[in-house]
């Protein structure tokens, strides 16, 4: 589904990446991980076209990245789901409709977004919370409205960028869980982190990008 090819990645005349080659099968769930500054930022930076890769390709779905055009990048984007470490929840907004925004830029009204925010609320246990501002929840809780926001879509795939940096050892494992909930039911999962404590726990598979 995914296939980074002989990929390097430089700013400024210095190289981040250096010959990443890693392929993620549908379905998966793979941490991606690397000391800080190690780029895993980028690496899935790269795969929703933020960045290109200064030499390498990048295979989505069949499609290399390179070759799409700027109107179809878009639509990328629309099939994969970004979770950042600090949240990025819009603080003037509810729970609700925080999650609604990505369906309403998406052209999508009313009574499909109504039942689609509930139903992807009631997935991450925080529809009893719809009508609270950010500001009113736990750490834990905004990561799972911010979940949310990025499955509500459904995309094939979730991007998650150190989504438990932020957050301490038990509501860490409530966001996994809840990531872990959504693989399950088919959502491909790169998780990038450099909290060795995370890698150690379950079977997943682990990507070092300073070793590929
Ligand atoms: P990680 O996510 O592993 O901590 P990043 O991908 O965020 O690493 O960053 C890798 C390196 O690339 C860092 O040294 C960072 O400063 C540098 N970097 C990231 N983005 C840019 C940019 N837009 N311009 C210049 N340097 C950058």
């Amino acid at each position: 589904m995914i296939e980074f090819s002989h990929i390097y990645k430089s700013y400024d005349n210095r190289y981040i990446l250096r010959d990443l080659n890693f392929k993620v099968n549908r379905g998966e769930f793979i941490f991606i991980t690397g000391p800080s500054g190690a780029g895993k930022t980028t690496t899935l930076k790269l795969l929703i076209a933020l960045e290109k890769p200064s030499h390498g390709a990048i295979k989505f779905m069949d499609r290399e990245l390179g070759s799409l055009k700027p109107r179809e990048i878009p639509f990328l984007r629309r099939r994969i789901g970004f979770v950042f470490q600090d949240f990025k929840l819009l603080p003037n907004r509810t729970v609700f409709q925080n999650v609604a925004l990505g369906l309403q830029v998406s052209g999508i009204f009313g009574s499909v977004i109504n039942k689609n925010v509930t139903d992807i609320l009631k997935a991450v246990e925080l529809y009893i919370k719809r009508d609270e501002y950010p500001c009113n929840l736990s750490g834990g809780e905004q990561q799972r409205v911010a979940i949310a926001r990025a499955l509500v879509l459904n995309p094939q795939v979730l991007l998650a960028d150190e989504p438990t940096g932020n957050l301490d050892e038990d509501t860490s494992n409530i966001v996994i869980d809840t990531i872990k909930n959504f693989n399950k039911k088919g959502t491909t999962v790169l998780f990038a982190t450099h909290d060795r404590g995370l890698l150690n726990q379950g079977r997943s598979r682990i990507i070092d990008i300073t070793k590929t």
